[in-house]
């Protein structure tokens, strides 16, 4: 089984201790097995959710984004819209601001046009008027997938804890700028 072979792998590069179902989710995800990925994505997001955990919106929007590709909008948009009300519940909104236009651009990509809307005027409703102003990376070369869970690294995902390490969204594993 390609996902036993993989999990061993990764598992013996580990530093940190990372939940091997978050590494499946990832491995699914990124295989293009979405239906599988959404499925780990949402026990792993209810979970994080029901203890308040800091990373359960990124968990609600990837297994949302999952049932998406899946061609399960439907099923899909519960967790997109709970990831982002979870946001705007923090008061995170610089990254309502950014994990919100992405979803309504996926959402429009995929065809999802009144969904996106419908979104869209949410977002316009709770967002404060004037955008904060956000440090905008300066196109940072971090590894295309965190080395401890194999969650693909966007700089617009990860937090940046100093200059050179950001943290990933889904583990929480420190991860080095490769410059
Ligand atoms: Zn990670």
């Amino acid at each position: 089984m390609m996902r036993r072979v993989f999990r061993r792998h990764i598992r013996k590069s580990l530093a940190q201790e990372v939940p091997p179902i978050l590494q499946e989710a990832n491995f699914a995800f990124s295989k293009g097995e979405y239906g599988r990925a959404a499925e780990l994505f949402e026990q792993i997001a209810r979970a994080a959710d029901g203890r308040g955990g800091p990373r359960a919106p990124l968990f609600h929007l990837q297994a949302g984004r999952a049932r998406v590709l899946a061609g399960q909008a439907a099923l899909g948009i519960p967790s997109l819209e709970r990831g982002l009300e979870l946001l705007a519940q923090r008061g995170q909104f610089p990254r309502l601001r950014r994990f919100g236009t992405r979803t309504v651009n996926e959402l429009t990509e995929h065809g999802l046009k009144s969904e996106a809307d419908k979104i869209a005027a949410w977002l316009e409703s709770v967002l404060p008027k004037v955008p904060s102003i956000e440090a905008t990376s300066k196109g940072p070369a971090l590894p295309r997938h965190c080395p401890s869970c194999g969650a693909p690294l966007r700089p617009d995902e990860v937090e940046w804890l100093d200059e050179v390490t950001a943290e990933c969204g889904y583990c929480g594993s420190p991860v080095k700028d490769e410059h």
